[in-house]
C-alpha cells in the first residue's frame, strides 16, 4: 500500500475540488515552538503540501524560551481570525509547556488535527467532525487498496489518544463495520491476538515489533510506529519477513506518514465546509 502514491492522488483532488469551488482562500495555520529538528521537518512538508493542494500557509513560530501565555496569545490570535480555517499546533510543545491547555483553546471546527477534548466527543458521539489525521490516513488506505474491513477482526497494537484509540473508533464505525481489539504494552500474547487478526495496525513505537509470526495470512499490516536508528526510520514492522506472509502492507517510510499529512489537507477543506466558508 504506497502512502505516497495516494498522498498525490489526494492532494490533486483538493486542489481540482478548490478549483472548481473558485479558489477560495482557504487557511490552515501552523504553529511551530522551540527548534526539535523532526517537528521542523513535519510542519515544513505540512505547510508545503498545503500550497500543493491550492491553499494558504499562515506559519507562526515562537522560540524555545516561549511562555505559556505567549503560546496561548498565538493561538488564541488564530482562534479569533475569520480567515484561518485551520490551525495546527505541532506537538510535542519544549518541556514546561502544557499543550493540554493549549490544545483546549482551539475550536473543534478549526481542530484539523482531531486531538481536542470536543473533537474527540464528536467521534464518539458519532458527530460530523475532525479526525486525527493518522488513524484517518490508514482508513484511506484500507479503503483505497480494497481491504475489506466489514465483519473482519483487527487488532490495534497502541491505545494512544493520538493514533490508537481513534484508529479502534474508526474501524468498529457503522459503515465499516470492523470488529478492533485495542492491544497495548500489557497485552497477553500479542502474536496470538495478532494471528487472528484480518487488518493489524501498529502504533507501538517498538521497532520491528510485527514479525511474520504475527502474521496470518493474506491479512493486512499498516505500520504507523516511528524509531529513528542509525540505519534510518523503521517502523514496527519487520517489513521483510511479513512481505512474505501479508496480503497489503504499507512500507515505512512511505506509508502512513505522508497519508498524515494528506489527511491533514483533507481535514482542513472538511474544517471550510464546518464553518460555512465554503
Ligand atoms: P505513545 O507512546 O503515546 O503510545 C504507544 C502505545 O503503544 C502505548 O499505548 C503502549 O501501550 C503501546 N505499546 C508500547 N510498547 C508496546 C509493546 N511492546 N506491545 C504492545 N503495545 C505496546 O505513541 P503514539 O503517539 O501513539 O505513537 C505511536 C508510534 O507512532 C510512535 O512511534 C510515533 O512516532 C508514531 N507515529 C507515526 C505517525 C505517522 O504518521 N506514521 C503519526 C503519529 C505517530
Amino acid at each position: 500500500m504506497d502512502g505516497k502514491k495516494l498522498r498525490d492522488e489526494i492532494v490533486a483532488g483538493l486542489r481540482a475540488e478548490i478549483d472548481a469551488l473558485g479558489n477560495p482562500q482557504i487557511t490552515l495555520a501552523t504553529v511551530l515552538v522551540g527548534t526539535d529538528k523532526p517537528s521542523q521537518i513535519y510542519v515544513r512538508n505540512k505547510r508545503r503540501k498545503a500550497e500543493e493542494s491550492g491553499m494558504v500557509s499562515r506559519h507562526v513560530e515562537l522560540g524555545a524560551d516561549s511562555t505559556q501565555q505567549e503560546v496561548e496569545a498565538a493561538v488564541r490570535e488564530l482562534v479569533d481570525d475569520p480567515a484561518v480555517n485551520g490551525i495546527l499546533v505541532q506537538l510535542p510543545l519544549p518541556d514546561g509547556l502544557d499543550s493540554e491547555r493549549v490544545l483546549d483553546l482551539i475550536p473543534p471546527d478549526k481542530d484539523v488535527d482531531g486531538l481536542t477534548e470536543r473533537s474527540m466527543g464528536r467521534l464518539v458521539r458519532g458527530r460530523p467532525g475532525l479526525v486525527p489525521c493518522t488513524p484517518l490516513g490508514v482508513m484511506r488506505l484500507l479503503a483505497r487498496y480494497g481491504v475489506p474491513t466489514s465483519g473482519k477482526r483487527a487488532v490495534v497494537i497502541g491505545r494512544s489518544t493520538l493514533v490508537g484509540l481513534p484508529q479502534v473508533l474508526l474501524l468498529g464505525r457503522k459503515g465499516v463495520d470492523a470488529t478492533p481489539t485495542l492491544a497495548h504494552s500489557r497485552t497477553s500474547d500479542l502474536a496470538a491476538q495478532c494471528r487472528e487478526a484480518d487488518i493489524i495496525v501498529a502504533a507501538a513505537g517498538m521497532a520491528g515489533l510485527v514479525t511474520s509470526d504475527f502474521v496470518k495470512p493474506g491479512a493486512a499490516v499498516l505500520d504507523v510506529g516511528i524509531s529513528r536508528t542509525e540505519g534510518g526510520i523503521v517502523g514496527d514492522v519487520d517489513f521483510d519477513s511479513v512481505e512474505k506472509v501479508a496480503g497489503a502492507l504499507t512500507p515505512m517510510p512511505g506509508g502512513t506518514g505522508p497519508m498524515t499529512i494528506a489527511c491533514l489537507m483533507e481535514n482542513t477543506l472538511s474544517a471550510a465546509r464546518l464553518q460555512g466558508a465554503v
